[in-house]
């Protein structure tokens, strides 16, 4: 099931895993449950581009390549944009659903 790039920023943005350790966190001084969310996001970029590199979708591999190379908007933000980018549908396709299952996966991590 293929989820937006909004939904997607949106999972992204409140997985507990991802937050910044506070009082009353759910992780209860456990801090080691929480994850780097920039260590993560190249974590994703890089298992998805090993996945694209066959050369099925040269252009999701480019787009991939671009977010690694840009400085200044944050993952979520880039995560929105995914609706409105230029690509084939069937690619956008592919890449949100991709991005959903990991970003899903990620999610449930924290919440244990
Ligand atoms: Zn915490």
């Amino acid at each position: 099931m293929a989820m937006t790039g909004l939904e997607l920023a949106r999972i992204w943005s409140e997985a507990p895993a991802l937050l910044p350790h506070s009082a009353g966190c759910a992780c209860a001084g456990h801090v080691g449950l929480h994850l780097d969310p920039a260590a993560v996001e190249a974590d994703v970029l890089d298992y998805l581009s090993e996945r694209y590199s066959s050369g099925v979708h040269p252009e999701l591999v480019a787009l991939l390549q671009a977010r690694r190379d840009e400085r200044g908007i944050t993952f979520a933000s880039w995560l929105t944009s995914l609706d409105a980018v230029r690509l084939p549908e069937a690619a956008r396709g592919i890449l949100l659903a991709d991005l959903g299952v990991t970003i899903a996966s990620l999610a449930s991590k924290g919440s244990r």
